[in-house]
């Protein structure tokens, strides 16, 4: 079994009493942490760590990892959610398989050099017609050797059906529930540390029918597998919600018996005090998208109510053409940041921040051996050295603190599954010079072209 020393640096472990190790050692024997202590254990690979900091890998809980190729479109550069959506669903309609695993690799790529080792993708747009799969993700993060939760998304409800949706970009329900049990079958990997889970996403209530709604949530806990879909994300869909169901965006989930410990919901931001209290009860969890909510002018989550009544809430950067940046680090700040602008600035501390993007997102995704550093724990650890000019003075005083506040750098390490993938900044194996260039050639040619501007 391989291991690796880790030596002489700071460990933030994210344990339950919030320990934070300085000069001290960590190893890593196969997939696993074997050790965390200031004993020097003997290991196949010594990495000298003086000056860093490590962290569990973050964590990112919702994404649209194609939406590179959208990212900063100047049509909807200011719009909200609705708008946002119909300018870009024709222009998504133009995608084919490569656009789609390229576009898959940039955004896990940069998500790596945030220190993200874990990320939950929705992929829901199968254009009619096209080579588009599930797999092409799949692909993207097995090449990137990055965890992930593949989100079989899905959309049925077309704009001939009062949806919003080109009806071009729709599928039928028996397509789509063929292709999530296919993906199960293929690629669902149950066990504790498994490197690709299936996850049913249908995408939203405004795009995807009640009779789809009902029967993912049926092949989901006939599988064994996460329920996850956006809600309460603006006041579009609450309205859309009221017209067409006459009920809230929550209380419709309630009904088709939606709500439950294998259900996560993106952005989760209109709930009123009895929606958040129905969350923790029926326990509920929430990826929180702070940059994208800022960006859409969604609003603001009620995050510190939320970890307050006990709901489970975990961080999430979500697509690139709503954030435009796939930065966990980074996103954990402007979480902290808003959380301050909502509820004050003693609401949310950094620490508290570090544990929305580690242990609150493992908890929504389920994965209890991943969000910490601890003895047993799968070895996904990001490594950030703190000598940068970022962090002068502030790693003096607190290096969890630096790490939140200060502005974020990429990290020296990162490790997934007991595999170096990050070394001295840079992704082990990955052409990205190519990959951008091919990125931003499928990007001119969906965007019809041919020329850069
Ligand atoms: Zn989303």
């Amino acid at each position: 079994m391989a291991s690796t020393l880790f030596r002489r640096l700071g460990i933030a472990t994210l344990d339950a009493a919030g320990t934070v190790h300085t000069q001290a050692n960590l190893l890593v024997e196969g997939n696993r942490i074997a050790y965390i202590g200031q004993e020097e254990r003997p290991a196949d690979r010594v990495v000298d760590g003086d000056g860093c900091l490590a962290i569990p890998g973050l964590i990112n809980t919702h994404h649209h990892l194609y939406q590179t190729l959208t990212r900063v479109m100047p049509e909807v550069q200011s719009a909200e959610l609705f708008p946002w959506l119909v300018a870009q669903y024709p222009v998504w309609a133009r995608m084919g398989g490569e656009a789609v695993k390229v576009s898959s690799q940039i955004s896990l790529a940069e998500m790596l050099l945030s220190g993200c080792t874990t990320a939950s993708d929705m992929f829901y747009v199968f254009p009619r017609g096209s080579d588009v799969s599930l797999e092409h993700v799949i692909e993207a993060a097995a090449e990137l050797g990055i965890r992930l939760h593949a989100g079989r998304g899905s959309m049925s409800l077309g704009q001939c059906a009062g949806g919003l949706p080109p009806d071009s970009v729709v599928q039928t329900q028996e397509e789509i529930l063929a292709d999530t049990e296919l993906m199960i079958d293929r690629h669902h990997q149950a066990e504790p540390g498994g490197m690709v889970r299936i996850d049913v996403m249908p995408c939203s209530p405004f795009s995807v029918t009640r009779e789809l709604m009902e029967a993912s949530r049926d092949l989901a806990r006939r599988r064994g597998v996460l329920l996850h879909t956006h809600l309460a994300e603006t006041l579009d869909e609450e309205r859309f919600c009221i017209e067409r169901f006459g009920m809230r965006p929550l209380a419709y989930l309630e009904a088709m018996g939606w709500l439950g410990e294998d259900v996560y919901v993106a952005h989760g931001i209109h709930f009123n005090d009895e929606e958040l209290d129905l969350l923790a009860r029926t326990k509920t969890g929430v990826a929180h998208c702070p940059s994208s909510n800022m960006r859409l002018g969604s609003g603001i989550c009620r995050v510190v109510e939320m970890r307050q009544r006990g709901v489970r809430v975990g961080l999430a950067v979500d697509g690139s053409a709503s954030n435009d940046g796939n930065n966990l680090l980074l996103e954990a700040r402007q979480a902290l940041l808003l959380a301050r602008l909502r509820t004050g600035a003693s609401s949310m501390t950094p620490l508290d921040a570090l544990r929305l993007a580690t242990n609150g997102s493992a908890d929504v995704l389920h994965r209890p051996e991943l969000g910490s550093l601890e003895v047993g724990k799968v070895a996904d650890i990001a490594i950030f050295d703190l000598n940068r000019i970022e962090y002068a003075g502030a790693v003096e005083q607190d290096p969890v603190g630096a790490l939140l506040l200060c502005h974020p750098t990429p990290p020296r390490y990162v490790m997934i599954n007991g595999e170096i993938r990050v070394e001295h900044g840079a992704i082990k194996g990955l052409d990205l010079e190519r990959l951008l260039k091919r990125h931003n050639e499928l990007v001119r040619a969906l965007r019809g072209q041919p020329e850069r501007v």
